[in-house]
């Protein structure tokens, strides 16, 4: 347990600003809340503070800058790499902020940052108005990561990614100074941080507090879902089939794939690996299922078919993703239009048939349609082209079983690197090299200079923030100590 390096003098003093909490480590709840979606994630602040508004949420900025702490924004916790934690500094804990407020007429949702798109999803079907926003396939997911980092959604071809569909937010910067910013803003200055909230990725510019959200009606009240699995042995001609034919689906069809472990038909309790297919249709569920005909014709094991709200839908599957505080190694690349050729399935095949651990899995998201309209440079988001966005989710328990993991993780990623034109820095990975180029490409440099106006101290800043010059070592073997974790202050 790291030393508490404040005085209780100025603890006490924190204690009696604040309206929201401080968790000390050693006490139940500092240890629930350094428990992240991954569990290979152990970081032990010196003091966790909950913030309850945004005064808390100046006080502690204040507070860190006071006493030399590093300060890091816990949000939903599904960084893969856990950059909303920190050793020895402040971690400001947002989860109890969580208010929002509907105007159904205008279409827009205020949400606090403590929200998880669960509390979201909720809100939304209590409303009773069949509005949907462009939310998380995740329901631990939190809204503040999320969208800052760009935001894939299965609406996302219909609507775009959820930050094109932020329409102001309330954020705290570097300078303890609370801003109201949208694109309406006077300011160049604020109209440039707007951009890079967009897109540039969580924890970089400030302490966002509150986002004002563009929600949608759908074009029907329900939607239509299926779940398709296939045998692994027809990949080659079903993925085949589908790398093209997805080029023919309208803007309301997303058709997400997935490999990995499937619960046995009529026997739950016992596993197999297929592959298969996610689909949403934001439409008639007939035109939908004719939409899919060509997938039921390529001999699925099993098809699962819905019809019912997104945020019911996402109540149903939404946990599929999540590694439940269990160790995973996550890895991820953006790919263009057509890039899954019988050579890229062949990779699939091979990784996934000698995967150590049977229930490592993975997924990938459709993109296009919607997103694709926007022009590159529009957002800090720049992968608009993309078509497909693969994440491998290597799981296990044990420290024994680290390092085959990995390795496997790592060799995979390796394998299918020349298929990838960049990553996601939602999806953030602290083993990829040229991780600047990666996750934000001809946008950097604009990022770079909103970082320096906004935050000229670099106070907002973790292994992988805008500015950092870390590289990692991906030497083999790999480094194992916890996800690759050399700050370079
Ligand atoms: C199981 C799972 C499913 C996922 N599904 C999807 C998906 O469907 N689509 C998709 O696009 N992505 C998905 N992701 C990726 C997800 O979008 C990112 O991990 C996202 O950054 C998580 O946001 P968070 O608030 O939960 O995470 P956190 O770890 O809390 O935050 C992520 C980053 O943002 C910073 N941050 C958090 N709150 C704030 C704030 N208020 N102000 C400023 N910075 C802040 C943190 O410090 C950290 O650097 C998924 C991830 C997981 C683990």
């Amino acid at each position: 347990m790291p030393k508490v390096r404040v005085s209780p003098g100025s603890l006490d003093y924190l204690k009696q600003q604040l309206s929201g909490y401080v968790l000390l480590p050693g006490t139940p709840d500092y240890e629930a809340a350094v428990q992240i979606d991954n569990g290979r994630v152990q970081q032990q602040p010196t003091v966790i503070i909950q913030a309850n508004g945004e005064k808390d949420v100046v006080t502690a900025l204040r507070f860190a800058q006071k006493e030399g702490l590093k300060l890091t924004v816990l949000g939903g916790g599904h960084s893969a790499t856990g950059y909303c934690l920190n050793t020895g500094g402040v971690v400001l804990d947002m989860s109890l902020m969580k208010g929002m407020v509907l105007d159904a007429k205008r279409r827009t949702l205020r949400v606090q940052m403590g929200a998880l798109w669960s509390d979201v999803y909720a809100y939304m079907t209590n409303s009773g108005t069949g509005l949907i926003p462009v939310g998380g396939g995740c329901l631990t997911v939190g809204v503040p990561g999320f969208v800052q980092g760009g935001g894939f959604s299965f609406a996302s071809r219909s609507y775009g990614i959820s930050a094109d569909n932020l329409l102001s937010l309330k954020i705290v910067t570097a300078d303890g100074k609370p801003r109201h910013i949208s694109e309406a803003s006077k300011s160049k200055d604020e109209l440039d941080l707007f951009w890079a909230l967009r897109g540039g990725g969580g924890g970089n510019f400030g302490i966002v507090t509150e986002m004002e959200l563009q929600v949608h009606k759908p074009n029907t009240p329900k939607m239509f879902m299926a779940q398709i699995r296939y045998p692994v042995e027809l990949a080659q001609d079903v993925i085949g089939f589908y790398n093209n034919w997805v080029e023919t689906l309208p803007n309301e069809m997303a058709v997400y794939g997935i490999w990995g472990p499937t619960a046995v038909p009529g026997n739950p309790s016992k596993t197999t690996t297929t592959f298969g297919f996610t689909v949403i249709f934001n439409g008639e569920f007939g035109i939908g299922l004719k939409l899919i005909e060509p997938l039921m014709k390529r001999n699925p094991s099993y098809a699962n078919l819905n019809h019912m709200t997104l945020p019911e839908y996402e109540e149903m599957v939404g946990l599929t993703t999540s590694v439940k505080g269990r160790n995973a190694y996550i890895r991820a690349g953006v790919m263009p239009p057509l890039a899954w050729t019988s050579k890229a399935i062949k990779v699939l095949e091979e990784y996934m048939g000698n995967r150590p651990s049977q229930d490592s899995f993975m997924v990938w998201t459709h993109l296009g349609g919607k997103v694709a309209e926007v022009a590159p440079g529009a957002t800090a988001f720049p992968h608009r082209k993309a078509r497909f966005v693969p994440e491998l989710k290597s799981i296990w328990d044990t420290p024994q079983q680290a390092r085959a993991n990995i390795e496997w993780g790592f060799n995979f990623y390796q394998a299918l690197e020349p298929f990838f034109t960049g990553s996601y820095v939602n999806y953030i990975d602290p083993l990829l090299t040229d991780w600047q180029k990666k996750y934000y490409e001809g946008n950097y440099k604009r990022l770079l200079e909103v970082k320096r106006k906004w935050d000229p101290k670099n106070f907002f800043q973790f292994q992988q923030s805008i500015g950092s010059k870390f590289q990692p070592d991906t030497a083999m073997p790999l480094d194992l100590s916890p996800l690759n974790r050399t700050f370079v202050d």
